[in-house]
């Protein structure tokens, strides 16, 4: 079928690909006007079954907050649409064909569609840095955010029977690499953790943790402009963050990280924040590209290509009012997702599609101790009240009101508690897990699916059909 070819389908297929804010949100939206239309079908296909706030990652890589209390599974959330939890492998937009893999053998599924939502994101750009990649951890995930907390208890209690003065030191020297929100945050809420948590380890000293954060440039935080980035690096490095400026981390071998100022940095832990880049199944896309991102009109459509839309960090979205594109944040992938919606119903339904148009209300970050910087609406904020606005903000941003009432309380409860050390996963639990994935994997009934690989009942779906929906 060509890219103009009009459908027959009976319902309008509206199909969309990433689960984060760009495409829960356009699920949300659409949950409450098409979705619910019998003559229509909305679908969600996403890699993980939960919108993940990232604003508040952090706090669960520094045991703040536990990793359910910070997600939303689409299928608590949307009332009509459908959920479909797998990988994007192939996008053909000419056939309006999508090819998903699920499952531990990754079989297939392929799905057409009359409107299509590109949401896919954003990923790790490690800039084929020598060995990062490999030994890096990241702050992207929910994985990444347990693993990081695991991780760094584990070295802990590592370190608290190594001898070796040298390795011990390794152990509990944190480097993370980026400036940026996600860094800063990361740092200011592992520095609060470590430090915390060293009360338990007698055998440690407390000078050898210690926790350093490489920036490329002068100040830090370089959203935020430098009299609020000054004054969260003045605070981090009061609380004993080292602050490697003006240089970059050139590579990671085991003898440390390397920064490209020559000096190399004994440890065990690198975490990557410094780089994001397009997925690469949006790059392969034949549509124009600006940096890697799809370029859209205003109103959320890709040219040339009808019936495609793309928001949120894998979208270059044109603002006529900067002449730049406006920012990848959550905050602005959420409104672009509403009118997303609003123009796909427009689109099916008859009506004018609107130009995407909203302006930053204000960026704010929590950098540790009960401190924060912000600005907002062009005023600045810092300290306890900034800290406290970051809170307040985000906590309403959240969604669902169930896990706005679980962290409130959280919050409340760690002003009065300790932070909790326990490590969930150890070496041997993680051996176990393996060994558990292994046996799934050769079960009977998982090999019985074979492998082309397609459960009997898609065979319908593998070609385009009229009438047929996706269902
Ligand atoms: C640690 C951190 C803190 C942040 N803090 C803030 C903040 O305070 N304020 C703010 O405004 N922004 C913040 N951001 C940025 C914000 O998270 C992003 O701008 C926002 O998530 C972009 O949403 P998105 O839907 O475009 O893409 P993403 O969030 O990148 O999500 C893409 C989705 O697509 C899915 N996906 C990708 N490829 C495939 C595939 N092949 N198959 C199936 N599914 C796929 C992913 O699993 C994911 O669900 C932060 C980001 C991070 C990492």
């Amino acid at each position: 079928m060509s890219k103009d070819a009009p459908t027959l389908a009976k319902k309008s297929r509206v199909l969309i690909l990433g689960g984060s804010f760009g495409g829960f949100y356009t699920a949300y939206h659409l949950d409450k006007t098409l979705a619910a239309d019998p003559t229509a079908e909305v679908t969600l296909v996403s890699r993980e079954n939960y919108l993940l706030f990232t604003p508040m990652l952090h706090e669960v890589g520094a045991g703040d907050l536990d990793m359910s209390d910070i997600v939303s599974p689409p299928r608590q959330v949307l009332k009509h649409a459908k959920f479909l939890e797998a990988e994007v492998e192939r996008i053909n937009l000419d056939e309006r064909k999508v090819t998903l893999a699920y499952g531990l053998e990754r079989w297939h599924k392929e799905l057409f569609y009359d409107h299509l939502v590109l949401a896919l994101g954003s990923e790790t750009n490690f800039f084929k840095l020598p060995g990062v990649e490999e030994r890096a951890l990241t702050m992207k995930s929910l994985g990444d955010a347990f693993y990081l907390r695991n991780h760094a208890l584990a070295l802990l209690e590592i370190a608290s029977l190594t001898e070796d003065d040298v390795a011990r030191r390794a152990m509990l020297t944190f480097v993370v690499a980026g400036g940026g929100f996600a860094g800063t945050e990361t740092v200011g809420a592992l520095n609060d953790y470590l430090r915390a948590a060293k009360k338990y380890y007698p055998a440690l000293a407390r000078a050898d943790v210690r926790i350093v954060l490489v920036h490329p440039s002068a100040v830090i935080l370089p959203e935020l402009g430098e009299s609020l980035g000054r004054y969260a690096q003045g605070k981090l490095t009061a609380r004993k963050v080292e602050m490697r400026l003006e240089t970059r981390v050139s590579g990671y071998s085991d003898q440390g990280v390397e920064l490209k100022n020559g000096e190399i940095i004994p440890t065990l832990t690198l975490i990557w924040t410094a780089g994001l880049t397009t997925p690469g199944i949006v790059e392969s896309l034949p549509c124009k590209k600006e940096k890697g991102r799809v370029v859209v009109e205003e109103t959320l459509e890709v040219p040339g290509f009808p019936g495609v839309w793309a928001l949120g960090d894998c979208a270059w979205i044109p603002n006529a009012r900067t002449g730049s594109p406006h920012p990848p944040t959550a905050q602005h992938a959420m409104r672009e997702a509403a009118q997303c919606a609003k123009n796909i119903v427009a689109a099916i339904r008859g009506g004018e599609k609107k130009k995407f148009a909203f302006k930053t209300i204000g960026q704010l970050a929590s950098i540790g101790h009960h401190t924060g910087v912000a600005e907002i609406m062009g005023f600045h904020f810092s300290g306890l009240i900034a800290w406290w606005l970051w809170r307040g903000i985000y906590l309403a941003k959240l969604p669902r009101l169930e896990k706005k009432v679980r962290v409130a309380l959280k919050w409340a409860l760690e002003l009065l508690f300790a932070k909790d050390i326990a490590q969930y996963v150890t070496l041997e639990g993680l051996d176990r897990l393996e060994r558990r994935i292994e046996y799934l994997r050769h079960h009977p009934l998982v090999m019985a699916q074979g492998t082309p690989t397609r459960p009997p009942e898609q065979a319908l779906e593998s070609q385009p059909q009229r009438g047929v929906s996706n269902a």
